[in-house]
């Protein structure tokens, strides 16, 4: 391929996408020999991460094999403390909307693959949308994951028309949707250039599986049973200027310890080739879905500790690199993913298309079984999720979306992150979007418990910072919205 020069910063290298950057027998190679590692390497490793300055495919994978308790406690304090330093309290939330469940293909771990016939098809029109949108800002949301099925009706033309719709929608007092991320199949270059004019934030695509073999096993027919045409969607994505992606593995269907380091390898190659690593890494793990046998017991189970280690050993290996984690967890772990490492959530998700209308009619859950993708295991409105966040987790919800919209995107973003320059940027907007939310949404309880926190906020930061941002929240107080640094 050759080399592209484009608007934007990023330098495209040379590629063959015909080529796999997985080598298994590489990966199995590095996880045997770092196989039983003695506490004195994994400490140096621990002690090097504090550093914030990332982990090798080596370090990482002795993290992963350490059996020792005591160290694993130790793994999960530099977890907290990178996060901290690099993130603070904050946590950006979203809700996802999905837009479509049509889809040609067949995942066996996915309830909207083709060959369940159980299930209500449906894809949104743009009324619908408009009024899933209404809904989502009615609860306060600004961020929004588009989801689609892969189908000739979700074709990109179609996905532009519904992100120009859901991004046109202002409804109630500061009502609006500021950044639209999307998850929908992996298109061609030429695609991805059309995708880029509905303005996007991050483009997300998960190889689900980076073993070629498991790959195939469970992807039995229709596009995506293509394992590099889907390895090679974020290095096509970047080329046709899609700053921000996201990549991101469904564990449960192969090894977690394959699936971490051979993610990593996609973060180096995309370094490599981009200049840049992916904007967020997303922690899928298999839910139980309608239709769908293999999601009721996936071959390769990963359990709440493992899956909390996985996270941990994330946040040090990539200290920049967002995490996401989505409503698929129970709140009592997303409590404990938080503080080791994940920076966004998503809160009060449905995931049938129309689910936030049948919500409303309907209060009870079930009642959408036949159009979702799978069960969820966190149900709670919004507002308790930002009650809890803010009493609990001394977590501040931030409902930001200001660095893409000032251009602080892809490698232009990365470069502002490493100079840890989130606390000059992130933190005094998560402040006046979360004032934004306390004014327009929230309950009376949540209403105090967040000006209190802000306040503790505004304490801990320099008095020129400080009386900076008062301004802004003194501006939102009298009515002005979307103010951001
Ligand atoms: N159709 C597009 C695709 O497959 O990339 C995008 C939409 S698909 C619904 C989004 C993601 O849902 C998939 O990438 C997969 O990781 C996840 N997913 C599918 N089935 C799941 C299940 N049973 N539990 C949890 N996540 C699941
Ligand atoms: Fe379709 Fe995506 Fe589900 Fe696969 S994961 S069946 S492609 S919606």
């Amino acid at each position: 391929m050759s080399k592209t020069e484009h608007h934007h910063p990023i330098t495209i290298s040379d590629y063959n996408p015909n080529t796999s950057f997985i080598n298994d027998e590489a990966i199995w190679d590095v996880i045997n020999h770092a196989a039983n590692p003695d506490a004195a390497l994994v400490r140096r490793i621990l002690d090097k991460a504090r550093q914030c300055e990332g982990l090798s495919i080596e370090e990482t994978a002795v993290l992963l094999q350490n059996q020792n308790k005591e160290l694993d406690e130790e793994l999960f304090t530099v977890a907290r403390d990178i996060k901290n330093t690099i993130y603070g309290n904050r946590i950006v939330l979203f809700a996802p909307l999905y837009v479509s469940n049509h889809c040609a293909n067949s995942c066996s771990y996915c309830g909207f693959n083709a060959d369940n016939h159980e299930l209500k098809r449906k894809t949104l029109k743009q009324d619908e949308i408009r009024r899933e949108v209404e809904i989502l800002e009615e609860m306060g949301h600004k961020r929004i994951l588009a989801v689609y099925g892969e189908h000739p009706r979700n074709n990109v033309n179609a996905i532009v028309d519904s992100i120009n719709t859901m991004y046109s929608v202002k409804h109630g007092k500061g009502g609006e949707i500021r950044r639209i991320n999307v998850n929908c199949a992996p298109l061609s270059v030429e695609d991805f250039k059309v995708l880029k004019t509905a303005a996007i934030g991050t483009y997300q695509c998960f190889q689900e599986t980076y073993h070629k073999p498991s790959y195939e096993s469970v992807h039995l027919k229709g596009k995506k049973k293509d394992y590099l045409y889907r390895l090679y969607a974020m290095h096509r994505a970047m080329e046709a200027g899609i700053d921000d992606v996201g990549i991101g593995a469904l564990f449960g269907l192969y090894d977690h310890r394959f699936e971490l380091l051979a993610m990593l390898t996609h973060v180096q190659q995309m370094e490599q080739d981009l200049g840049v690593g992916p904007h967020t890494i997303s922690f899928p793990r298999i839910e139980p879905a309608h239709g769908s046998e293999i999601s009721e017991k996936p071959p390769y189970e990963v359990d709440d500790d493992c899956f909390k280690r996985i996270v941990a050993i994330t946040r040090l290996a990539v200290p920049y690199t967002g995490l996401i984690m989505s409503t698929r967890e129970s709140a009592a772990l997303r409590k404990e993913l938080l503080e080791l490492g994940v920076s966004q959530i998503s809160a009060g998700s449905r995931t049938a298309p129309g689910g936030y209308q049948e919500g409303q009619q309907n209060d009870d859950c079930n009642a959408q079984h036949d159009a979702e993708q799978f069960s969820l295991g966190d149900h709670r409105p919004m507002d308790e999720i930002i009650y809890e966040l803010v009493t609990e987790s001394n977590s501040i919800p931030s409902f930001c979306t200001g660095c893409y919209r000032k251009g602080r995107t892809g490698d232009h973003f990365m470069g502002l992150a490493k100079q840890q320059f989130i606390g000059k940027f992130c933190q005094p907007n998560a402040l006046i979007t979360f004032r934004e939310y306390l004014n327009d949404y929230a309950g009376e309880k949540t209403r105090a418990a967040g000006n209190a926190l802000i306040e503790s906020e505004l304490a801990r930061m320099s008095p020129a910072r400080e009386r900076n941002v008062r301004t802004c929240l003194d501006k939102t107080d009298a009515g002005e919205r979307d103010i951001y640094l």
